[in-house]
Protein backbone atom coordinates (compact mmCIF):
# COMPACT_ATOMS: atom_id res chain seq x y z
CA UNK A 1 0.00 0.00 0.00
CA UNK A 2 1.38 3.68 -0.79
CA UNK A 3 2.40 6.18 1.51
CA UNK A 4 -0.17 8.60 1.47
CA UNK A 5 1.44 11.96 0.37
CA UNK A 6 -0.23 14.69 2.70
CA UNK A 7 -0.71 17.98 0.96
CA UNK A 8 -2.57 19.70 3.86
CA UNK A 9 0.33 18.78 6.23
CA UNK A 10 3.12 20.10 4.24
CA UNK A 11 1.03 23.37 2.95
CA UNK A 12 0.62 23.77 6.84
CA UNK A 13 4.13 23.90 7.52
CA UNK A 14 5.32 25.60 4.45
CA UNK A 15 2.49 28.53 6.09
CA UNK A 16 3.84 28.20 9.10
CA UNK A 17 7.74 28.77 7.98
CA UNK A 18 6.13 31.51 6.08
CA UNK A 19 5.02 32.87 8.95
CA UNK A 20 7.59 33.09 10.92
CA UNK A 21 9.99 34.90 8.24
CA UNK A 22 7.37 37.24 7.74
CA UNK A 23 7.17 38.32 11.46
CA UNK A 24 11.24 38.51 10.64
CA UNK A 25 11.16 40.27 7.62
CA UNK A 26 8.62 42.93 9.30
CA UNK A 27 10.52 43.79 12.21
CA UNK A 28 13.78 44.17 9.83
CA UNK A 29 12.22 45.57 6.93
CA UNK A 30 9.40 47.97 8.37
CA UNK A 31 6.56 46.72 5.76
CA UNK A 32 4.77 43.40 5.47
CA UNK A 33 4.89 41.67 2.14
CA UNK A 34 1.65 42.42 0.36
CA UNK A 35 -0.84 40.75 -2.30
CA UNK A 36 -3.14 42.31 -4.48
CA UNK A 37 -5.37 40.11 -6.23
CA UNK A 38 -7.96 41.32 -9.01
CA UNK A 39 -11.24 38.98 -9.63
CA UNK A 40 -13.13 40.69 -12.31
CA UNK A 41 -16.85 38.98 -12.50
CA UNK A 42 -18.66 36.30 -10.08
CA UNK A 43 -17.41 33.23 -11.02
CA UNK A 44 -18.55 31.05 -7.64
CA UNK A 45 -15.55 29.28 -7.69
CA UNK A 46 -13.00 32.24 -8.28
CA UNK A 47 -14.66 33.86 -5.42
CA UNK A 48 -13.79 30.97 -3.15
CA UNK A 49 -10.50 30.31 -4.29
CA UNK A 50 -9.62 34.40 -3.62
CA UNK A 51 -10.89 34.71 -0.15
CA UNK A 52 -8.81 31.36 0.42
CA UNK A 53 -5.78 33.30 -0.22
CA UNK A 54 -6.68 36.48 1.07
CA UNK A 55 -7.52 34.16 4.25
CA UNK A 56 -3.79 32.84 4.02
CA UNK A 57 -2.48 36.44 3.79
CA UNK A 58 -3.86 37.72 6.77
CA UNK A 59 -2.65 34.75 8.81
CA UNK A 60 0.73 34.69 7.74
CA UNK A 61 0.64 38.22 8.73
CA UNK A 62 0.93 39.91 4.80
CA UNK A 63 -0.54 42.97 3.58
CA UNK A 64 -3.84 42.19 1.26
CA UNK A 65 -6.24 44.24 -1.39
CA UNK A 66 -8.65 42.62 -3.39
CA UNK A 67 -9.85 44.43 -6.41
CA UNK A 68 -13.49 43.61 -7.17
CA UNK A 69 -14.22 44.70 -10.39
CA UNK A 70 -17.54 44.05 -12.28
CA UNK A 71 -18.33 40.92 -15.09
CA UNK A 72 -18.28 44.08 -17.94
CA UNK A 73 -15.16 45.67 -16.62
CA UNK A 74 -12.84 46.55 -20.02
CA UNK A 75 -9.36 45.41 -20.52
CA UNK A 76 -8.08 49.05 -20.00
CA UNK A 77 -9.61 49.62 -16.71
CA UNK A 78 -7.83 46.08 -15.74
CA UNK A 79 -4.34 46.96 -17.31
CA UNK A 80 -4.41 50.85 -15.55
CA UNK A 81 -5.45 49.21 -12.44
CA UNK A 82 -2.36 46.88 -12.61
CA UNK A 83 0.19 49.49 -13.75
CA UNK A 84 -0.95 51.57 -10.83
CA UNK A 85 0.05 48.22 -8.23
CA UNK A 86 3.12 47.90 -10.22
CA UNK A 87 4.06 50.96 -9.19
CA UNK A 88 2.67 50.41 -5.34
CA UNK A 89 5.54 49.65 -3.40
CA UNK A 90 3.23 47.61 -0.58
CA UNK A 91 2.33 45.19 -3.37
CA UNK A 92 5.01 42.72 -3.83
CA UNK A 93 2.84 40.55 -5.62
CA UNK A 94 -0.51 41.01 -8.28
CA UNK A 95 -2.66 38.19 -8.93
CA UNK A 96 -5.27 38.09 -11.71
CA UNK A 97 -8.02 35.50 -10.66
CA UNK A 98 -8.65 32.95 -13.92
CA UNK A 99 -10.67 32.56 -15.94
CA UNK A 100 -11.50 36.05 -16.62
CA UNK A 101 -14.96 37.06 -18.73
CA UNK A 102 -15.21 36.25 -22.24
CA UNK A 103 -14.38 40.01 -23.35
CA UNK A 104 -10.80 40.22 -21.88
CA UNK A 105 -7.83 38.45 -23.08
CA UNK A 106 -5.87 36.90 -20.20
CA UNK A 107 -2.62 37.18 -21.95
CA UNK A 108 -2.79 40.68 -22.52
CA UNK A 109 -3.38 41.47 -18.97
CA UNK A 110 -0.93 39.22 -17.19
CA UNK A 111 1.62 40.80 -19.52
CA UNK A 112 1.10 44.07 -17.98
CA UNK A 113 2.07 42.63 -14.81
CA UNK A 114 5.59 43.16 -13.81
CA UNK A 115 7.33 40.44 -13.80
CA UNK A 116 8.83 40.18 -10.09
CA UNK A 117 4.92 40.90 -9.41
CA UNK A 118 3.65 37.75 -11.37
CA UNK A 119 3.53 35.69 -8.19
CA UNK A 120 1.53 33.20 -10.34
CA UNK A 121 4.34 32.71 -12.68
CA UNK A 122 2.29 33.15 -16.01
CA UNK A 123 4.17 36.08 -17.45
CA UNK A 124 6.30 35.66 -20.48
CA UNK A 125 9.25 36.97 -18.97
CA UNK A 126 9.13 34.01 -16.49
CA UNK A 127 7.67 31.02 -18.42
CA UNK A 128 10.84 32.14 -20.86
CA UNK A 129 13.36 31.86 -17.92
CA UNK A 130 11.59 29.21 -16.46
CA UNK A 131 13.49 27.07 -19.60
CA UNK A 132 16.91 29.22 -18.59
CA UNK A 133 16.56 28.17 -14.76
CA UNK A 134 16.12 31.92 -13.49
CA UNK A 135 12.03 32.99 -13.62
CA UNK A 136 11.46 35.47 -10.49
CA UNK A 137 8.21 32.95 -10.40
CA UNK A 138 7.54 29.32 -10.92
CA UNK A 139 3.56 28.85 -11.80
CA UNK A 140 2.13 27.53 -7.78
CA UNK A 141 0.63 24.12 -8.89
CA UNK A 142 3.69 22.68 -10.45
CA UNK A 143 5.98 24.23 -8.15
CA UNK A 144 3.73 23.07 -5.15
CA UNK A 145 4.26 19.28 -6.79
CA UNK A 146 7.94 19.60 -6.58
CA UNK A 147 8.27 20.36 -3.04
CA UNK A 148 5.67 18.01 -2.50
CA UNK A 149 8.42 15.71 -3.84
CA UNK A 150 11.26 17.44 -2.09
CA UNK A 151 9.56 16.97 1.19
CA UNK A 152 8.72 13.20 0.80
CA UNK A 153 12.42 12.59 0.25
CA UNK A 154 11.44 11.37 -3.54
CA UNK A 155 14.31 11.54 -5.37
CA UNK A 156 13.50 13.05 -9.22
CA UNK A 157 17.46 13.23 -10.80
CA UNK A 158 17.32 9.67 -13.45
CA UNK A 159 13.80 9.10 -13.06
CA UNK A 160 11.25 8.67 -15.63
CA UNK A 161 8.80 10.99 -15.26
CA UNK A 162 5.43 10.84 -16.99
CA UNK A 163 3.05 13.89 -17.15
CA UNK A 164 -0.73 13.29 -18.59
CA UNK A 165 -1.84 16.74 -19.53
CA UNK A 166 0.30 19.94 -21.32
CA UNK A 167 -1.55 22.64 -20.30
CA UNK A 168 0.39 25.96 -19.60
CA UNK A 169 -1.00 25.88 -16.45
CA UNK A 170 0.19 22.83 -15.14
CA UNK A 171 1.89 19.80 -17.59
CA UNK A 172 4.16 22.21 -19.60
CA UNK A 173 5.85 24.12 -16.60
CA UNK A 174 6.26 20.59 -14.35
CA UNK A 175 8.00 18.71 -17.10
CA UNK A 176 10.91 22.10 -17.21
CA UNK A 177 11.03 21.57 -13.50
CA UNK A 178 11.30 18.31 -13.60
CA UNK A 179 13.96 18.19 -16.50
CA UNK A 180 15.72 20.67 -14.43
CA UNK A 181 15.91 18.44 -12.20
CA UNK A 182 17.58 16.09 -14.70
CA UNK A 183 14.47 13.73 -14.78
CA UNK A 184 13.76 12.11 -18.12
CA UNK A 185 10.24 13.37 -18.87
CA UNK A 186 7.49 12.49 -21.51
CA UNK A 187 4.29 15.46 -21.49
CA UNK A 188 0.97 13.46 -22.97
CA UNK A 189 -1.89 14.67 -24.58
CA UNK A 190 -5.33 13.59 -25.93
CA UNK A 191 -3.19 12.83 -29.04
CA UNK A 192 -0.81 10.51 -27.16
CA UNK A 193 -1.31 6.98 -28.66
CA UNK A 194 -1.51 4.03 -26.33
CA UNK A 195 -1.43 6.16 -23.29
CA UNK A 196 -1.08 3.03 -20.81
CA UNK A 197 2.09 1.78 -22.64
CA UNK A 198 3.63 5.29 -21.61
CA UNK A 199 1.88 5.98 -17.93
CA UNK A 200 3.37 2.21 -17.54
CA UNK A 201 7.37 3.49 -17.99
CA UNK A 202 6.67 6.17 -15.33
CA UNK A 203 8.58 5.92 -12.01
CA UNK A 204 6.96 9.43 -10.91
CA UNK A 205 3.24 9.69 -12.69
CA UNK A 206 1.69 12.94 -12.64
CA UNK A 207 -2.11 13.37 -13.86
CA UNK A 208 -3.03 16.92 -14.98
CA UNK A 209 -5.62 15.97 -17.24
CA UNK A 210 -8.68 17.09 -15.92
CA UNK A 211 -10.61 13.72 -16.07
CA UNK A 212 -12.22 11.80 -13.75
CA UNK A 213 -10.24 8.79 -12.43
CA UNK A 214 -8.85 8.49 -15.80
CA UNK A 215 -5.75 6.74 -14.61
CA UNK A 216 -6.16 3.01 -13.39
CA UNK A 217 -4.58 0.48 -11.82
CA UNK A 218 -3.47 -1.25 -15.09
CA UNK A 219 -2.07 1.97 -16.17
CA UNK A 220 0.43 2.48 -13.64
CA UNK A 221 4.11 0.52 -13.42
CA UNK A 222 4.24 -1.11 -9.68
CA UNK A 223 6.08 1.18 -6.90
CA UNK A 224 5.41 4.22 -9.04
CA UNK A 225 4.62 7.08 -7.16
CA UNK A 226 1.75 8.96 -8.15
CA UNK A 227 0.62 12.73 -8.09
CA UNK A 228 -2.96 13.39 -8.54
CA UNK A 229 -3.48 17.51 -9.76
CA UNK A 230 -6.81 16.41 -11.42
CA UNK A 231 -9.81 18.25 -9.36
CA UNK A 232 -12.90 17.12 -10.89
CA UNK A 233 -16.51 17.66 -9.62
CA UNK A 234 -19.14 15.17 -11.31
CA UNK A 235 -22.67 16.59 -11.68
CA UNK A 236 -23.66 17.24 -7.92
CA UNK A 237 -21.19 14.75 -6.17
CA UNK A 238 -17.79 15.13 -4.31
CA UNK A 239 -14.74 16.06 -5.76
CA UNK A 240 -12.23 13.50 -7.60
CA UNK A 241 -9.07 13.47 -8.93
CA UNK A 242 -7.60 11.90 -12.35
CA UNK A 243 -6.86 8.86 -10.47
CA UNK A 244 -8.83 5.66 -9.49
CA UNK A 245 -7.73 6.59 -6.34
CA UNK A 246 -8.66 3.40 -4.54
CA UNK A 247 -7.68 0.94 -7.35
CA UNK A 248 -4.10 2.55 -7.64
CA UNK A 249 -2.99 3.25 -3.95
CA UNK A 250 -2.21 -0.68 -3.77
CA UNK A 251 0.11 -0.59 -6.52
CA UNK A 252 1.71 2.84 -6.11
CA UNK A 253 4.68 3.50 -3.43
CA UNK A 254 3.69 6.75 -2.98
CA UNK A 255 0.25 8.84 -3.71
CA UNK A 256 -1.74 11.91 -3.35
CA UNK A 257 -5.53 11.77 -2.31
CA UNK A 258 -7.80 14.07 -3.39
CA UNK A 259 -8.65 16.27 -1.59
CA UNK A 260 -5.59 17.00 0.52
CA UNK A 261 -2.50 16.48 -2.06
CA UNK A 262 -1.71 18.56 -4.84
CA UNK A 263 -4.56 21.41 -4.27
CA UNK A 264 -3.48 22.84 -0.63
CA UNK A 265 -0.09 22.99 -2.08
CA UNK A 266 -1.06 25.43 -4.81
CA UNK A 267 -1.97 28.19 -2.24
CA UNK A 268 0.82 27.58 -0.29
CA UNK A 269 3.21 28.21 -3.13
CA UNK A 270 1.40 31.64 -3.17
CA UNK A 271 2.73 33.00 0.01
CA UNK A 272 6.49 31.54 -1.19
CA UNK A 273 6.15 33.31 -3.91
CA UNK A 274 4.53 36.68 -2.48
CA UNK A 275 7.31 36.34 0.40
CA UNK A 276 10.15 35.57 -2.39
CA UNK A 277 9.14 38.96 -3.96
CA UNK A 278 8.99 41.15 -0.62
CA UNK A 279 12.26 39.74 0.03
CA UNK A 280 13.87 40.63 -3.08
CA UNK A 281 14.22 36.79 -4.40
CA UNK A 282 17.04 35.88 -1.72
CA UNK A 283 17.09 32.27 -3.80
CA UNK A 284 17.57 33.53 -6.98
CA UNK A 285 21.08 32.99 -8.27
P1 LIG B 1 -6.46 21.86 -19.18
O1 LIG B 1 -5.95 23.18 -19.56
O2 LIG B 1 -7.86 21.46 -19.55
O3 LIG B 1 -5.48 20.76 -19.81
C1 LIG B 1 -5.75 19.39 -19.74
C2 LIG B 1 -4.67 18.63 -20.46
O4 LIG B 1 -4.93 17.24 -20.31
C3 LIG B 1 -4.58 18.91 -21.96
O5 LIG B 1 -3.23 18.97 -22.35
C4 LIG B 1 -5.28 17.71 -22.58
O6 LIG B 1 -4.76 17.34 -23.84
C5 LIG B 1 -4.96 16.61 -21.59
N1 LIG B 1 -5.97 15.57 -21.57
C6 LIG B 1 -7.29 15.71 -21.35
N2 LIG B 1 -7.92 14.51 -21.45
C7 LIG B 1 -6.97 13.61 -21.73
C8 LIG B 1 -6.99 12.21 -21.98
N3 LIG B 1 -8.13 11.50 -21.94
N4 LIG B 1 -5.81 11.60 -22.26
C9 LIG B 1 -4.66 12.30 -22.32
N5 LIG B 1 -4.56 13.62 -22.09
C10 LIG B 1 -5.72 14.27 -21.80
O7 LIG B 1 -6.36 21.59 -17.61
P2 LIG B 1 -5.35 22.19 -16.50
O8 LIG B 1 -5.66 23.61 -16.25
O9 LIG B 1 -3.94 21.77 -16.79
O10 LIG B 1 -5.86 21.36 -15.25
C11 LIG B 1 -5.80 19.95 -15.22
C12 LIG B 1 -6.49 19.45 -13.98
O11 LIG B 1 -5.78 19.94 -12.85
C13 LIG B 1 -7.92 19.95 -13.81
O12 LIG B 1 -8.67 18.96 -13.16
C14 LIG B 1 -7.78 21.15 -12.90
O13 LIG B 1 -8.95 21.41 -12.15
C15 LIG B 1 -6.65 20.68 -12.02
N6 LIG B 1 -5.88 21.77 -11.41
C16 LIG B 1 -5.65 21.66 -10.09
C17 LIG B 1 -4.91 22.63 -9.47
C18 LIG B 1 -4.67 22.47 -8.01
O14 LIG B 1 -4.36 23.43 -7.34
N7 LIG B 1 -4.74 21.23 -7.50
C19 LIG B 1 -4.42 23.73 -10.16
C20 LIG B 1 -4.63 23.78 -11.54
C21 LIG B 1 -5.37 22.79 -12.15
P3 LIG B 1 -4.84 18.30 -25.15
O15 LIG B 1 -3.76 19.33 -24.94
O16 LIG B 1 -4.52 17.39 -26.28
O17 LIG B 1 -6.21 18.87 -25.16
Amino acid sequence: MAVIIDGKKIAQDIRDEVKSTVAVFKKNAGIAPGLAVILVGHNPASEIYVRGKITDCEEAGFFSRTERLPEDTDEKKIVRIIKTMNKDERIHGILVQLPLPAHINPETVIEQIDPRKDVDGLHPYNVGHLFTGRPYHRSCTPAGVIELLDRYGIGIEGKEAVIVGRSNLVGKPLAIMLVSRHATVTLCHTRTKNLPDVTNRAEILIAAAGRAELINAAMVRAGAVVIDVGMNRPAGGKLVGDVAYAEVAPKASYITPVPGGVGPMTRAMLLVNTLNAAMGFPDRT
